[in-house]
């Protein structure tokens, strides 16, 4: 265990429960003070009693919405008011909604980009805004999906807000590169998590979906926890603008293994 975030201060979105959840453990267990976000405080204050203190300063609990404009915005206030400062943004959370897409209602497509899209935009407008009126570097992170590349059917809001991700990812790294803010994303394949209880709770599906994994297991919250590390570390510093797939060769075209004649 090193304290390579001593003294780093992390907000990460979406983190009362799955990848985000573990994360903030992995930050904290680190050194990091980190700012906690979900949309209601009292879910996040078990993880809060659970993490290891930092030496210095504290963790925080900045619950609200990431859909919606005024509450990113004072989620930012306090992160920047109660840190006195942010290094690392972790644009984690996300949300899926299952459904043909000729049956598609404009209310839930909406649902998922607002959160996925727009969540996104306007978490990482508000850091830049500090980090470029107070000349300061800058890390952001944003939790994407292998379904930024492979296409998810019967989820097509999931589908559009995740290929969005990778395009705004690299817009970001290139407008912002010559400050020294970096810009990247992790794209975990299938993770154990509350958002996938559907095959992880269910023996058949668990099996069915570990076997087109060409590393033959689904991978663990840790995983993409430890590609996050990397890319705010400063083991990455020369990387900005790229989506790192954490997916066990789901990308790969897995298929090509049996059937590569
Ligand atoms: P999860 O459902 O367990 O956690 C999602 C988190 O986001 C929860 O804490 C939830 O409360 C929060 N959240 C949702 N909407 C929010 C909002 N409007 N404002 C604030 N917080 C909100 O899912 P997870 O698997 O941990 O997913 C985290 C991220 O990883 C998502 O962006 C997801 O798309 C991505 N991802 C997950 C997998 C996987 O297999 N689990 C694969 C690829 C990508």
């Amino acid at each position: 265990n090193t304290q390579r975030f001593a003294n780093r201060k992390i907000l990460i979105t979406g983190a009362s429960q799955g990848i985000g959840e573990d994360a903030a453990m992995h930050f904290a267990r680190e050194g990091a003070q980190v700012a906690i976000n979900g949309r209601k405080a009292e879910k996040l204050r078990p993880l809060l009693e659970k993490l290891p203190q930092p030496a210095q300063g504290k963790h925080l609990i900045v619950a609200g919405d990431m859909s919606v404009e005024e509450d990113v915005d004072r989620v930012m206030k306090e992160t920047l008011e109660g840190f006195q400062g942010l290094d690392v943004l972790i644009c984690n959370a996300g949300m899926q909604i299952e459904c043909p897409s000729e049956d598609i209602t404009l209310k839930d497509f909406n649902a998922v980009m607002a959160v996925n899209v727009t969540g996104v935009v306007l978490c990482a407008r508000a850091a830049l805004r500090y980090w470029r009126d107070n000349d300061q570097p800058g890390n952001i992170i944003v939790n994407s999906s292998v379904h930024q590349q492979i296409p998810k059917p019967h989820y097509l809001g999931y589908s559009a807000s995740k290929g969005a991700v990778g395009n705004i990812v690299r817009t970001l790294a290139l407008e912002y590169a010559r400050y020294n803010i970096r810009v990247n994303a992790v794209a975990p394949g299938a993770i154990v998590t509350p958002i996938n209880d559907s095959w992880v709770k269910d023996p058949e599906k668990y099996e069915a979906t570990a076997k087109h994994i060409p590393m033959k297991r689904p991978g663990e919250c840790r995983e993409i926890s430890d590609a996050m590390a990397f890319l705010a570390s400063g083991e990455s510093s020369y990387i900005t603008g790229q989506t790192l797939f954490v997916d066990g060769g789901l990308t790969l075209y897995a298929d090509f293994e049996e059937n590569w004649s």
